[in-house]
């Protein structure tokens, strides 16, 4: 939620003219609401030059205080590549998805944009750089065009349009009988999982992100829907910086790098077919998927010939 919005003022400034058509104050700003516990950054460092370089030093959190969450977690990135985030649950994915969007801040350590630590970030340039993408993205009983119109509340109907064909969901769109007026009913449920998912990449994808941050975007969804959307987060995320926390490592396999985490700490990375050779944690968990994987196959033999 925190990836749509910005510290109150910059919003502020321009959305009482787009508030008529976009519905309630009170809903828009519980979306870009800045969190209460990361003070915010304004008139920070503006980042001038575009993202090439993202690096975590020794980042080390804590939810409650009373142990840490991500212990010392490093590395360095050139920009733009794919990483899949992945471990077993509670293993510190979507804490690291929280603090590169910084909905919280390191207790230690730093999180580095280029050469500038991402807390001396202004805090607009930052929302303005970063898309977050989650299982639970909320969609509001509005239009479909208000609904990806979120990401971006000044963008004009081409714009959302053209985020809409990026995802590869304006011609579903264009085929209703309202097209972008149609409403979406409550929580989205008018519509399937994929295309509810597609609308809420689009929303992102309006806004042009420079690091796009996927948690969990597509494990909702059955095994077709999702790679037909991973066809398409791969093409949208062509030139730029991808995070992207996942339990189907299926999915891993195209990542130019895998970051693996055990009980908040990162404890293998490299590419898929280098973590398969290693015969770590990945290996491990690479081969418990596959035995599931040929269980339900066969489980769907067995149903079939019955
Ligand atoms: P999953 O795959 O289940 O989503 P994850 O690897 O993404 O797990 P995180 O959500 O990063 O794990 O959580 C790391 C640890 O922090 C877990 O032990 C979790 O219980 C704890 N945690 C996460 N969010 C909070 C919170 N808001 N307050 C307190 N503890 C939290």
């Amino acid at each position: 939620l925190l990836a749509i919005g910005g510290a109150a003022g910059g919003i502020a400034a321009f959305l009482p003219v787009v508030i008529q058509a976009i519905g309630s104050w009170q809903r828009i700003e519980s979306l870009l609401e800045h969190p209460a516990d990361v003070p915010a950054t304004v008139n920070g460092a503006p980042l001038d030059k575009p993202l090439s370089r993202l690096a975590l030093r020794d980042v080390s959190f804590s939810y409650t205080g009373e142990r840490l969450n991500l212990n010392e977690v490093s590395f360095e990135t050139a920009v733009p590549r794919r990483i899949a985030l992945v471990g077993p649950s509670g293993s510190g994915k979507s804490t690291i998805i929280n603090l590169l969007s910084r909905n919280y801040d390191a207790i230690n350590g730093s999180i580095m944009l280029n050469d500038t630590d991402i807390r001396e970030v202004d805090n607009q340039k930052l929302r303005s750089l970063m898309a977050v993408v989650s299982q639970d993205t909320t969609l509001f009983e509005e239009s479909i065009a208000y609904n990806i119109r979120i990401g971006r509340l000044d963008a004009t109907d081409a714009e959302v349009e053209q985020a809409a064909r990026a995802a590869e969901i304006h011609d579903f769109i264009a085929g209703l009988p309202n097209d972008y007026d149609t409403n979406v009913g409550e929580g989205g449920k008018l519509l399937s999982g994929g295309q509810r998912q597609r609308i809420v990449i689009a929303r992102a994808f309006l806004r042009n992100p420079q690091i796009l941050l996927l948690d969990e975007a597509t494990s909702a969804l059955d095994a077709e829907a999702e790679a037909a959307i991973n066809e398409t987060l791969t093409r949208i995320s062509a030139d730029r910086m991808l995070f992207s926390v996942t339990h189907r490592l299926s999915s891993c396999r195209d990542m130019d790098w895998i970051c693996v985490f055990k009980d908040g700490k990162m404890v293998e990375t490299g590419t898929h077919d280098q973590l398969l050779e290693r015969g770590g944690v990945y290996a491990g968990m690479w081969e418990k998927q596959s035995e599931i994987a040929i269980g339900n196959a066969g489980r769907e033999v067995a149903i079939s010939i019955e």
